[in-house]
């Protein structure tokens, strides 16, 4: 039996299945990850990308963070791709419980999936720094410069989790109790660099943990099914 194979009977027993993922589930729907050769981190800017979108580079270059932001990570007309549906899907049938993305772009909701734990927010949700106001992607995307509140002036800022940032509480405890009682837990497009989001992976139990990466990552020795590929080609499979 070949690896694919063995992946769709997996997910045809069950009906608790997982998904962890990163960056590399949204490549194929056009937004750039961060570690591939082509990704963010591999183009030149004038500082890294971890120094621009951290808590520090916000407060004080407050402009030049809107300027990479947009330009990087608010992709015009981005559409989920044959994984975020086949997720979806799952769902809808009663056999996945939940996804867990490292992702900020919503692809997962615009797919139809409900369950959905954001570790690092979103770009949909803005809020007014001063008096709460909140805002969606649209207040951030139809502007330029630094987008302000209109009922009080004060700064709008991402609900994304900057570097230096910590999680959410609440995602990251139904984060933890989704994988720790999971059957099969899938985990795609993502290099495992990023923590504490990695480290949740390790509260898995069972024993039919499925790695799909174009290329390696860390835990590839822990998974009982590596997938080397791209990720919406290998859910068009299933
Ligand atoms: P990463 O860039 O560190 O790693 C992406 C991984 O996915 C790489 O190992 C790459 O080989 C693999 N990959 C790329 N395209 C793939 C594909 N089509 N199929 C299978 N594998 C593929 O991404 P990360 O681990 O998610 O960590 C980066 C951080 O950056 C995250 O915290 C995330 O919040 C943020 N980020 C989010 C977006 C987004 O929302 N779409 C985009 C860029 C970065």
């Amino acid at each position: 039996m070949n690896e694919i194979q063995l992946l769709k009977q997996w997910v045809e027993e069950s009906d608790n299945i997982v998904f962890f993922g990163g960056a590399g589930v949204s490549t194929e729907s056009g937004i750039p990850d961060f570690r591939s050769v082509d990704g963010l981190y591999n183009q030149v800017y004038d500082y890294p990308p971890e120094t621009i979108l951290s808590h520090t580079f916000f407060m004080r270059k407050t402009e030049e963070f809107y300027r990479f932001y947009r330009d990087k990570m608010m992709i015009d007309g981005v559409k989920p791709n044959a994984a975020h549906f086949k997720l979806a899907e799952w769902e809808r049938q009663g056999k996945l419980k939940g996804v867990i993305t490292q992702n900020i772009d919503g692809l997962h909701q615009m797919a139809g999936s409900k369950e959905v734990m954001e570790l690092h927010g979103s770009i949909h949700r803005n809020y007014c720094m001063k008096c709460g106001a909140f805002y969606g992607l649209d207040a951030i995307a139809d502007g330029s410069g630094v987008p302000l509140c209109s009922r009080c002036g004060g700064t709008i800022k991402p609900d994304v989790v900057l570097y230096e940032e910590g999680l959410n509480d609440a995602t990251i405890n139904r984060s933890v109790q989704l994988i720790a009682e999971a059957d099969v837990l899938i985990i795609g497009g993502t290099s495992l660099a990023v923590w504490p989001a990695a480290g949740l992976i390790d509260y898995y139990k069972g024993n039919k943990l499925v790695l799909i990466n174009k290329t390696d990552t860390a835990r590839d020795t822990k998974a009982n099914l590596v997938i080397r590929g791209k990720i919406g080609e290998v859910f068009s499979a299933l």
